[in-house]
């Protein structure tokens, strides 16, 4: 057990943190107005070996473990939550679902182009009726010789308007309850294929969140990911894995609303001193500074076990406990960070109005 990152991993949290601060931190604010995708800094992110962290070089990806993707998230977040999730559900879910029951010739054909971020992804499971009881799904997906036809649509769905490449669940077999659910993958121009409303959020609203609509929609018989009837079963998988990148992006975010809330006591004075000078605010401040600390190492050991999925290490149980008590310290260090702010963090010439907003995400996905 060691807790210390390796110099390796410690240069790759130093260079997505540059890359944050240089190319990201200055447009936060214009991007979140406008609610404006980040396309250039994806196809950056991509060069950067980043839009496929966990994935085998054969595949496209840059080869690294999930400690290196966390890492990666985290620093990404604790500039712009926006962008964490763009990167975060195209690498675990989308590429990540491929990878996990792809054949080979979907990895090479799918998900070698998304690994190298030539092309987006994005994972459609929320339905309009099916939420957290994603179970429940509606959309139907009927064999017709050579194809699947696709019918029905998704919400909710994280690059839904922008991604090459769709990952979506669909019911094949209603009898057969959930075990009747199968993966497709969709490619953006398949006719009968498109993406429906972009959502206005109140927060991460750079990210896109947007509907995917499927209207008799023909999607070629080898397209169906993993075994037929076994979709919603490989989601559950694929969201074991999701969770610990929600974790990194909670993580990420409570880390950037404590920053900015140290720096906003060190040099707001009242009562003639620093505020941060008041022991009121240190114990604020002292107790953000260690639950994000307890947060990440639950997010880091969750991160390492998913590393040692080959030695037989499950990540259910880690991953979940993971994603409650980051996402539950980022809604609780952001609400501090709003109140250390006084009138300030009401302002949006501020940053911490913006974590508040960004978080809450992390109590809801
Ligand atoms: C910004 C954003 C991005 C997203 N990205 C994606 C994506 O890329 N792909 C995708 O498929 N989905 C995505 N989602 C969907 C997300 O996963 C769902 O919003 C989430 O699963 C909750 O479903 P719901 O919104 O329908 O809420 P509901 O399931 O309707 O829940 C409403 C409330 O009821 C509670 N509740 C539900 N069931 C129970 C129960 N059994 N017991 C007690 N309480 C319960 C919930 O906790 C919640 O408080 C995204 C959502 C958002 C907001």
């Amino acid at each position: 057990m060691d807790f210390q990152l390796a110099e390796e991993q410690n240069e790759i949290k130093r260079s997505v943190r540059e890359f944050a601060e240089n190319e990201i931190r200055p447009h936060v604010m214009e991007w979140d107005e406008r609610q404006q995708f980040p396309h250039e800094v994806i196809s950056k992110l991509g060069l950067m070996g980043l839009m496929g962290v966990v994935f085998p070089a054969e595949y496209g990806g840059a080869g690294l473990g999930y400690i290196e993707y966390v890492t990666v998230i985290e620093e990404l977040s604790r500039v712009d939550g926006s962008v964490g999730i763009v990167v975060a559900a195209h690498n675990s879910l989308c590429a990540g679902h491929i990878f996990a029951a792809g054949t080979e010739d979907q990895k090479h054909k799918y998900l070698a182009p998304l690994a190298r971020g030539e092309k987006l992804g994005c994972w459609s499971l929320t339905e309009p009726h099916a939420g957290s009881d994603a179970g429940g799904t509606r959309t139907t997906a009927r064999l017709e010789g050579d194809h699947w036809v696709l019918n029905g649509a998704k919400t909710f769905t994280t690059n839904g308007t922008y991604a090459d490449i769709c990952v979506a669940m669909a019911v094949t077999d209603r009898a057969s309850r959930k075990h009747g659910i199968s993966a497709f993958i969709i490619e953006k121009g398949t006719p009968g294929f498109h993406p429906g409303k972009k959502e206005n959020k109140l927060g991460l609203r750079a990210s896109d969140t947007a509907e995917v609509v499927f209207q008799d929609c023909h999607v070629p018989r080898e397209n169906c990911l993993g075994q037929p009837g076994e979709g919603f079963v490989d989601s559950l998988k694929v969201l074991d894995k999701g969770r610990i990148s929600i974790a990194a992006l909670a993580v990420g975010m409570a880390q950037g609303a404590y920053e900015a809330a140290l720096a906003y006591a060190k040099q707001r004075r009242q009562f003639g001193r620093p505020i941060a000078e008041f022991q009121a605010i240190q114990f604020k401040l002292a107790d953000m500074a260690t639950e994000i600390d307890a947060a990440r190492l639950l997010t880091y050991r969750a991160a390492s076990l998913a590393d040692r999925a080959d030695q037989g290490c499950r990540v259910t149980r880690e991953g979940a406990m993971a994603k409650l008590f980051a996402g539950e310290v980022a809604v609780r260090v952001a609400n501090e960070a709003v109140q250390i702010h006084g009138g300030y963090g009401f302002i949006k010439d501020y940053p911490a109005e913006k974590y508040y907003r960004d978080v809450k995400l992390c109590t809801i996905g």
